[in-house]
């Protein structure tokens, strides 16, 4: 198993780890570009959105209600976060296991970079 994620949600490789259920686990980012980044992913390895399929839409959006729920948990609801999904070298994936970043705390601004 050579994915960074899959390692860490083996427990392989230690993480600030804020949530878990059966689908999904939710760590703090290692190199945090906001006072609070959180990445959200899912237990199973897909690769990156463009591989996702139909088979993982309802895994899709229990991401983004974990995520809603953390930013909750983290005090941003009212004064907002913003959750990405980088796809692909060229728009910033770095980490091939799709993640969902959940970044609040901090004016964003827009466009981003
Ligand atoms: P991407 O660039 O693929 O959208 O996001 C990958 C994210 O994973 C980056 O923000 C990077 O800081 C984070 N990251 C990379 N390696 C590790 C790690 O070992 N632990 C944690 N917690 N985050 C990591
Ligand atoms: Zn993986």
């Amino acid at each position: 198993m050579d994915c960074l994620f899959c390692r860490i949600i083996a427990g392989e490789i230690p993480a600030d780890v804020v949530h878990t259920d059966d689908r999904s686990v939710a760590f703090r980012d290692i190199n945090p570009q906001a006072p609070t980044h959180i990445l959200v992913i899912p237990r199973e390895h897909i690769e990156s959105l463009d591989e996702a399929t139909q088979r993982d839409e309802s895994t899709l959006g229990h991401l983004l209600r974990v995520a809603a729920r953390l930013a909750n948990q983290e005090g941003l609801s009212e004064s907002g976060y913003r959750t990405v999904i980088n796809t692909g070298a060229g728009a910033g994936q770095s980490v091939f296991h799709l993640h969902l970043h959940v970044l609040g705390g901090r004016q964003m601004n827009w466009p981003p970079g």
